[in-house]
């Protein structure tokens, strides 16, 4: 079990740097008010009334003030208060440095809102200077914290920001100084080469750069267009992925994208997903409609539509269906947060003694996908039941049968899996690959999910064996996630230097002047190999015939992170060669065509 954060050394650490920063605050600028300073998830933050609006590059004078003050390797204690009297004695007299009772005001509010019988504890700070004059710092905190400033070493002060005391609007808004600190400067350094690093891997700075998708305030927030490029990219993985599951013996299936909301009554989802729906819509005969916000009723639909014999099982159907969620505008997040997105969805109608085995099948589905994607860093969390909790539906037995299901699926595919108690969905437990990227993220992606309550809330049925009707089960499953979420992740991951097999333009063809651009289009169509028998390579080529020097159009396609350029002059032309420049390996020089096709042919079978 991994150590949690909480308890980590780097928690003590950040919750003393957070200090440290208020120290040199109450010196830099006396009269500041302190309010609350936690660590967080990449550092710390506090919330300050500070005498003066703080700027951006005030940040380099506090950066140096703690480093004067780390320096002093000022021992910290802990002051434990006798009760809330001596506490708040503590808070108006002991604390100094241009700390006064007049600017205590959050503290106190703070000591207030400690209930009754907890400790109450200080961050201490004491120190005698050179001409012996006493110098103390006190911070109402429970800590922990670490032993000496002089611990303090690593660390950068990040931005600035505005922040409501106590998160609410009505309350007078604070300054926050976001930080962050470590153990070591090699550690420090690298976070802040991993933050460069995601701001350049920006999905959506990117998605723009490559002409990937738009968003329009005329279309509305989350609902993403896809420019040709990208949409190349989502065909692209939509047609692995259908290939992928004809094999498996997946049928394919299409549904409406709205539909009657009595179907999402029966369902459960009007009450489950309500405020996630967009506003429903009324047609003539006062029926109501909504968008779709999820497939899985549609496909249910079609399995009820017959009798299902034993033998019939398992039905699997596969839609890419796109589906609308009404994300609070603060939340969406250009197309890993989306209104409208297209999930790889399937559901599977198995039989008891089938659940075992079309898991496997699943567990499979996703490794191969993982693999093709380069994606060789994940880790599964199998999400089950919170037993304190009455959330869930279902039978006892039902759950312990899929829970201990997936365990074995997971075994016997030899994959190690966390356990994470309370993350089931309410209707079933479930099976999440977390991918960690190229930076050292997660990403929470595909998924796997049993349910015995679609099946009961539908009266689904089967015919068995017996000749009586028995329940199947249901799998839902979407191994990218959301075809959004997932270019989102590989845009991040490669920088937008896509795998070969995944480019939108695997070959741009460069003409070096107006006249060898009729021997580029006839290159290019040769790769394109439409006009040519079943089997041949269907290279995705563009001509780069613009009128702009052959400099500019080189650097271009490689801002385009486009994967082979071939420059075609006259000598090419003439000797039947291509001047090939691969992504990778830079310059290659002249070939034979009939090579550069043979490296293709290698390059799409990786
Ligand atoms: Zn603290
Ligand atoms: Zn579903």
């Amino acid at each position: 079990m991994a150590e949690r954060y909480e308890d980590s050394y780097l928690y003590k650490l950040r919750h003393s740097a957070a200090h440290l920063m208020a120290q040199a605050l109450t010196e830099l600028y006396p009269g500041v008010k302190l309010s609350i300073g936690p660590p967080i998830e990449n550092g710390f933050y506090y919330d300050v009334e500070p005498p003066q609006t703080l700027k951006e590059e005030d940040l380099e004078k506090i950066e140096k003030k703690m480093k004067e003050l780390s320096k002093l390797d000022q021992r910290i204690e802990k002051l434990e208060a006798k009760d809330r009297a001596d506490a708040k004695r503590i808070i108006l007299e002991e604390t100094t440095l241009g700390h006064g009772p007049e600017n205590a005001e959050y503290k106190l509010q703070l000591l207030d809102a400690i209930p009754d019988g907890e400790p109450i504890s200080f961050f201490d700070q004491q120190r005698t200077d050179r001409e012996g004059t006493k110098h103390r710092f006190i911070d109402l905190c429970r800590g922990p914290h670490v032993e000496t400033t002089k611990e303090i070493k690593h660390f950068k002060l990040m931005s600035l920001a505005g922040a409501y005391w106590r998160g609410d609007v009505k309350n007078k808004q604070l300054t926050r100084i976001y930080g962050t600190a470590f153990p070591s400067q090699e550690e420090l350094d690298l976070h802040l080469h991993n933050l460069e690093e995601a701001k350049r891997r920006d999905h959506r700075v990117l998605g723009r750069e490559l002409h990937l998708f738009m968003f329009s305030p005329r279309v509305g927030t989350g609902l993403p267009l896809w420019l040709p490029k990208g949409a190349i990219l989502r065909d692209t993985l939509t047609d692995f992925m259908k290939s992928e599951q004809l094999r498996r013996g997946y049928l394919p299936v299409v549904t409406p994208h709205i539909a009657n909301i009595k179907l999402y009554e029966k369902s459960g989802h009007i009450l489950t997903f309500r405020e996630k729906m967009f506003p429903f819509m009324e047609d003539e005969e006062k029926e109501t409609f909504i968008l779709k916000p999820m497939n899985c009723p549609f496909h249910i639909e079609i399995y009820q539509s017959q009798m299902r014999s034993y033998r019939d099982l398992p039905v699997r159907y596969a839609e890419f269906g796109t589906v609308y969620r009404y994300e609070q505008s603060g939340e969406v997040a250009g197309i890993l947060r989306a209104r409208g997105f297209t999930q790889d969805d399937a559901h599977l109608f198995v039989r008891p003694d089938q659940l075992l085995d079309e898991f496997i099948g699943v567990v499979d589905l996703m490794q191969a996908v993982l693999k093709k994607l380069g994606l060789h860093n994940f880790r599964l969390r199998l999400g089950t039941k919170d037993p304190q909790s009455d959330k869930y539906v279902g039978h006892e037995e039902n759950w312990t049968a899929s829970t201990k299901a997936i365990e074995q699926a997971c075994q016997q595919m030899k994959m190690d899996y966390e356990i994470s108690p309370g993350d089931a969905a309410f209707y079933g437990p479930k099976l999440d690959v977390i991918i960690k990227d190229a930076l050292g993220r997660d990403w929470q992606m595909g998924t796997v999910q049993v349910d015995y309550n679609l099946p009961e809330r539908f009266d689904l049925e089967y015919i068995a064996e017996d000749g009586k009707p028995h329940r199947p089960i249901m799998i839902h499953r979407a191994p990218f996630g959301s075809l959004e979420r997932m270019i989102g992740l590989l845009t991040e991951q490669y920088a937008g230097a896509f795998p070969f097999w995944l480019s939108p333009v695997q070959v741009a063809i460069l003409p070096i002047a107006d006249r060898h651009v009729d021997a580029a289009n006839e290159l290019a169509s040769t790769l394109k190999g439409y006009d040519q028998p079943a089997g041949a390579m269907k290279l995705r080529v563009e001509v780069d015939d613009r009128r702009e020097t052959l400099g500019k159009k080189i650097r271009e396609n490689q801002l385009q992170k486009v994967p082979y350029m071939i420059v075609l002059g006259d000598r090419d032309i003439e000797n039947g060669t291509v001047g090939a420049r691969s992504r990778e390996d830079g310059d290659l020089g002249a070939m034979p065509l009939e090579e550069f096709v043979r490296r293709m042919k290698e390059e799409m079978s990786k």
